[in-house]
């Protein structure tokens, strides 16, 4: 595509027209709020928009402005994140919360380095807040917008960041100076309803005569798709019960899936059985020794890095478990939906629900 500025402005009306007519009506798209914004910009990396509208629905209830995210607990903060993953996420936007009530008075600093400075806000979530919600001229590159531009410019490889500077050079001069955030959007959008990873719509496209993979007829090989670098796991879990409760602990506070609940349990160990890997998990966490284990069910959850095999048991233990304090405890059925679980140990708890519901 030519940098002319006028050929830029054609591509740029182009998108912005399209835009108008096709923009699907969300939620956060009603609103001009920072925080409501702000809040949708972090849901959306990483999670689809259609897991993403109930929750953020309920978590707008629960924590309608900055105030109120500000003062809640942190529990109840991962708790109401549940189902979107990626919990760090939910982390920074509490950490940030505290800090944009205490040092900003409750409001988004417009400057570019003072919101960039907030935990969680990347180049992509400031250069999205300050162009949606301030109109400031910056650019955005998501995974949508990046597959977009690779396949307008020709630029071949992988979808990743190392690719960003130049496609930035090349988005400059299509850049608008005015509704940059709409522009920003319309990309995004784009991407996610016509340039598709996998059967692009490019008869449906606006700017197909700008496109060189579409001239080359190379759309589906850029990008090129990624090798996906993931190993399995086989976890084993036991519901040990106690007079209506389950016995829950919960995760360290760093590291993977940091501070969730979860059943007693662990990785099973190469050339160990279930139930040998299920007994030795129970001496190792709990200082017992298992007594019987019934099967109860297996889930399967993908996470970035690893897929999880996760095999869960009714258990009993043949003495008391010596429980840690402040990381195990008794939880009775009906509190275990105060209590923040990864996805696989939340689709045992929905089994364990629905069981007690039928009963
Ligand atoms: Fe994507 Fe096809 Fe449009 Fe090119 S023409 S931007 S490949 S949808």
């Amino acid at each position: 595509m030519s940098s002319k500025a006028s050929h830029g402005s054609h591509f740029t009306r182009a998108i912005l027209l399209w835009f108008q007519a096709h923009k699907r009506p969300l939620p956060w798209r009603k609103t001009r709020d920072p925080y409501k914004i702000w809040v949708s910009e972090i849901m959306l990396q990483q999670t689809t928009v259609g897991a993403v509208i109930p929750c953020y629905e309920k978590w707008l209830k629960l924590y309608p402005n900055i105030k109120s995210l500000a003062r809640a607990p942190l529990q109840k903060v991962l708790k109401a994140w549940q189902g979107l993953g990626y919990y760090q996420r939910a982390r920074n936007l509490h950490r940030s919360a505290k800090i944009l009530s205490q040092k900003y008075g409750e409001k988004f600093p417009g400057r570019y380095e003072e919101l960039k400075a907030l935990p969680g806000f990347g180049s992509y979530t400031t250069a999205a807040v300050l162009s949606i919600v301030f109109d400031q001229p910056y650019p955005v590159i998501d995974a949508n917008v990046r597959r977009v531009l690779m396949r307008i410019y020709r630029i071949r490889g992988e979808a990743d960041a190392d690719h960003d500077k130049i496609l930035l050079e090349r988005l400059r001069p299509h850049f608008p100076k005015k509704h940059a955030g709409t522009f920003n959007q319309a990309l995004m959008e784009l991407g996610a309803l016509i340039c598709k990873p996998r059967n692009p719509l490019c008869l449906l496209c606006p700017v197909q005569t700008f496109c060189k993979a579409f001239k080359r007829g190379e759309q589906e090989v850029i990008p090129r798709p990624k090798k996906r670098a993931s190993h399995k796991i086989e976890a084993v879990v036991a519901i040990i019960r106690r007079d209506g409760k389950v016995l829950l602990q919960k995760r360290p506070s760093t590291g993977l899936l940091a501070g969730l609940w979860e059943f007693p349990g662990g990785k099973k160990k190469s050339g160990e059985s279930l139930k040998t890997a299920l007994a030795r998990e129970m001496r190792e966490e709990l200082g017992a020794e298992l007594g019987q284990a019934r099967f109860l069910m297996k889930v399967r959850h993908s996470y970035t890095q690893f897929d999880v095999t996760l095999h869960a048991y009714e258990g009993t233990l043949q003495s008391e478990p010596r429980l840690k304090k402040n990381s195990q405890r008794w939880v009775g059925l009906r509190s275990l939906q105060n209590y923040p679980f990864p996805s696989g140990s939340a689709k045992i708890v929905n089994a364990l629900k629905e069981r007690q519901g039928s009963k």
